[in-house]
C-alpha cells in the first residue's frame, strides 16, 4: 500500500470526549470515526487491525476444531420470550417492531438462535460434541456508552457455543477454551490474567474471565501476590479475617446505647474495633412481581458487595432478582426495623417475610455486638455459634488488606479490562427451549452448553492501553496496521524515492506487510505519522540510504539501529517473528 492512496484522515485535534488514549489514539491516527453516541466506523486502517485480531482468533479457534459461522444480526423477539429473557435482560436489549409488528431484537448475544439451530438439527448423541462460532457485531443499549471502542453500543464480538452430552464433556471443552483463550491474547501479545467471575444475566453456573490489568480498567481483580489466585472483586473470596486485639468479652445483655446509629458512634461508645459489631444493610430485591426485603449482616468494618449479594439473595430465596435496590429511612421505619439499632433477635418476628443473610466471616463469630432491634439499644456478648441453621454466605467486599482464600498470601487489587469471558451455562437454555438429542439408551436429554466471547473491538482499546506511549498507538506485532513503514525522507528527490520504492517491492515480495511513505510531505510529518499510527518497524530512506545504510526504527520503544540494504529482508522477517 502506498500511503499516498491510503484513506487515513489523521488530525492533531485531540477528540474532546476522549478520557483514554487508545480513543484519542484511534481517532486522531484516522482508524475509527463516532457516528453516535456508543457507535463507531470502522475506516481503512481500523477496519485493518480489526481483521488482524479476528485472523488470530479465528486461527486459534479452528485449531481447537471449533466451527466458524455467521448468525443473523436481527432475531425475532420470539426466541428470547421463549429463554425468558426477553423480559429479563433489561435496557440494554433494543427491541423494534418490522413492518408487520412482529418484534424484533438486535443480538447483544445470540445463544437463543444457536440453541435453535442445533434443536433442529441435533437429533443423537452421535452427533456431539460440537462448538460452532462467529465475529460479528452485536448490539447494547449500554446505559454509559464511554472510552471510544472500549464501551461502545454497536461492537464486534467473536462468540462461541459448545452442546454436549455430558458435563464431563462440557467440562473438557470449558478448559479447552481455556486454553485457546490463552494462545489468542499471547498471540495477540496481551499481559493478561484468566479470573474467577460473576456469570451475570447469561447465567450458568462457572464462568472465568479474561481481563488485561490496565489502569484505565472499569474493573478490578484482585489478584494472590503468592499463587495463581485471581478473582473479580464483584465475586472475589479471602481467607477468614484474623482477629484484632481488644476482644469485648462480655455476657450476653442488652444495653442501653443512646445516641449509636452508626458505626463509628457504636464503636466509640463502646470502645470496641468495628471488626466486633454486626451490623444490618437492608435492601429490596427487585422481582419479577413486586419486591421483598432483604437483610445482610456484616463485620462493621465490611461493606456489602453488591454482585455477591444479588447472588446470595437469589440463592437462599431461589429467586430471579436482576437487582438489589436501596430502602429509604422511611421505609425501613415502616417495615417496623429502628433504624441504626437493626440486629439479628426477632428480626423475622418483626418482618416475616425478610430475607435473612449473614457473611461468611461471622460463622461461629462470638463476642459480637448487634442492634436489639429497639431504639437506642443494643446486645452485647453475641454468639452466633450457639444458633442452628443461619444462612452464612459470601456477601463482603474483599479489602486489600484481606488475604487470599487458597494461600493466605498478600492479595494485590489491580485495575482491569475484561476482554474475554467463558462461561458453562449447563442446561438452563436447552430446558427453557425445550432442546433435546437422544442419548445412549434413546433417552431425550437437554442438552449441556458452554459459551464463549471476546470483545474483539474492545481488544483494539485495549492493546493500545496497555502499550500506548505519548507520542500514539503501540500495536503488538500480530495487531499493527501494517508491520513495516519505508519512509522516504523526501519523495521529491527521485533516487530516494527510487531506492524507497524497490525496497517496498522487496518487502511485498517476502510477504511483510508493507506500507510505502511516497507522500510530498516533510520529513517530520511523516515521522509524526509513524509514531501516532504505529506500524511495528519503519525504514527511513534518507541520504544514508543511499550509501547501503538503512535506519530501522522499532515503534515499541522507538529504538534505532542502521542495518545494511542487502539485511533488510532477513533482519524484518526475524523481528517480525
Ligand atoms: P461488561 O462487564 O464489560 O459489560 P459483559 O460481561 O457484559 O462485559 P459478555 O456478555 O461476557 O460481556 O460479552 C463478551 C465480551 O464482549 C466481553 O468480555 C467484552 O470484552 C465484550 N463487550 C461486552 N460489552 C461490550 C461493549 N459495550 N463494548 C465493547 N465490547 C463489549
Ligand atoms: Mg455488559
Amino acid at each position: 500500500m502506498r500511503f499516498s492512496q491510503l484513506f487515513a484522515p489523521t488530525t492533531k485535534e485531540i477528540p474532546k470526549d476522549a478520557v483514554l488514549k487508545s480513543h484519542r489514539f484511534m481517532v486522531q491516527g484516522g482508524f475509527i470515526q463516532q457516528m453516535g453516541s456508543g457507535l463507531y466506523h470502522f475506516l481503512p486502517l481500523g477496519h485493518k487491525v480489526l481483521s488482524k485480531i479476528r485472523g488470530v482468533i479465528k486461527e486459534v479457534m479452528d485449531s481447537y476444531g471449533a466451527q466458524e459461522c455467521t448468525l443473523g444480526f436481527v432475531v425475532p423477539a420470539s426466541l428470547w420470550q421463549e429463554s425468558g429473557r426477553f423480559e429479563q435482560y433489561g435496557k440494554e436489549l433494543l427491541s423494534f417492531l418490522d413492518r408487520k409488528n412482529n418484534p424484533c431484537v438486535l443480538s447483544p448475544t445470540h445463544e437463543e438462535p444457536i440453541t435453535e439451530i442445533i434443536k433442529a438439527h441435533i437429533k443423537s448423541y452421535k452427533q456431539l460434541p460440537l462448538n460452532l462460532y462467529q465475529t460479528h457485531t452485536k448490539f447494547r443499549d449500554e446505559i454509559r456508552p464511554r472510552f471510544g471502542l472500549m464501551r461502545a453500543r454497536e461492537f464486534v464480538m467473536k462468540d462461541a457455543y459448545s452442546f454436549h452430552a455430558s458435563t464431563e464433556c462440557l467440562d473438557r471443552e470449558f478448559e479447552r477454551m481455556h486454553a485457546a483463550y490463552s494462545e489468542i491474547f499471547i498471540k495477540l501479545g496481551l499481559d493478561f490474567r484468566a479470573v474467577e467471575a460473576d456469570s451475570g444475566a447469561i447465567g450458568g453456573s462457572k464462568s472465568k474471565e479474561f481481563v488485561v490489568l490496565a489502569e484505565c480498567g472499569e474493573d478490578s481483580v484482585f489478584v494472590c501476590q503468592q499463587c495463581n489466585y485471581a478473582a473479580n472483586v464483584e465475586i472475589a473470596k479471602r481467607a477468614k479475617r484474623t482477629e484484632p486485639d481488644n476482644v469485648p468479652k462480655a455476657r450476653f445483655a442488652k444495653f442501653h446505647t443512646p445516641n449509636t446509629p452508626t458505626i463509628e458512634a457504636l464503636s466509640a461508645f463502646f470502645k470496641v474495633p468495628p471488626y466486633f459489631l454486626m451490623k444490618a444493610v437492608i435492601k429490596k430485591a427487585r422481582l419479577h412481581e413486586g419486591t421483598r426485603p432483604v437483610v445482610f449482616f456484616l463485620r462493621g468494618d465490611d461493606q456489602l458487595e453488591g454482585t455477591k449479594a444479588l447472588n446470595a439473595f437469589n440463592k437462599s430465596a431461589q429467586q430471579n432478582a436482576l437487582e438489589l435496590e436501596e430502602m429509604s429511612v422511611q421505609e425501613i421505619t415502616e417495615l417496623g426495623l429502628p433504624v441504626g439499632y437493626i440486629g439479628a433477635y426477632g428480626v423475622k418476628n418483626l418482618v416475616p417475610d425478610i430475607e435473612v443473610i449473614f457473611d461468611v466471616d461471622l460463622q461461629e463469630a462470638d463476642c459480637l455486638i448487634c442492634g436489639a432491634n429497639e431504639l437506642d439499644a443494643h446486645f452485647v456478648g453475641v454468639d452466633l455459634s450457639t444458633f442452628a441453621n443461619l444462612n452464612y454466605q459470601d456477601i463482603a467486599q474483599t479489602r486489600p488488606e484481606d488475604t487470599c482464600p487458597e494461600c493466605q498470601g498478600p492479595l494485590s487489587e489491580k485495575r482491569s479490562i475484561e476482554v474475554g469471558h467463558i462461561f458453562k451455562l449447563g442446561n438452563k437454555y436447552s430446558k427453557s427451549m425445550e432442546a433435546r438429542y437422544l442419548d445412549q439408551e434413546g433417552r431425550l436429554q437437554y442438552f449441556e452448553m458452554g459459551c464463549y466471547g471476546i470483545g474483539v473491538s474492545r481488544l483494539m482499546s485495549a492493546i493500545l492501553e496497555q502499550n500506548s506511549d505519548k507520542k500514539g498507538c503501540v500495536w503488538s506485532k500480530a495487531s499493527a496496521p501494517f508491520e513495516v513503514v519505508v519512509i522516504v525522507a523526501n519523495s521529491k528527490d527521485s533516487a530516494l524515492e527510487a531506492l524507497g520504492t524497490a525496497i517496498y517491492e522487496e518487502l511485498k515480495g517476502a510477504k511483510i506487510d508493507v506500507l510505502l511513505d511516497d507522500r510530498l510531505d516533510r520529513f517530520g510529518a511523516k515521522m509524526a505519522d509513524f509514531e501516532l499510527i504505529g506500524c511495528s518497524y519503519a525504514l527511513i530512506i534518507g541520504k544514508q540510504a543511499l550509501e547501503g545504510q538503512i535506519e530501522l526504527i522499532a515503534r515499541q520503544g522507538l529504538g534505532k539501529r542502521v542495518i545494511a540494504r542487502e539485511t533488510i529482508v532477513p533482519t524484518l522477517l526475524e523481528a517480525l517473528t
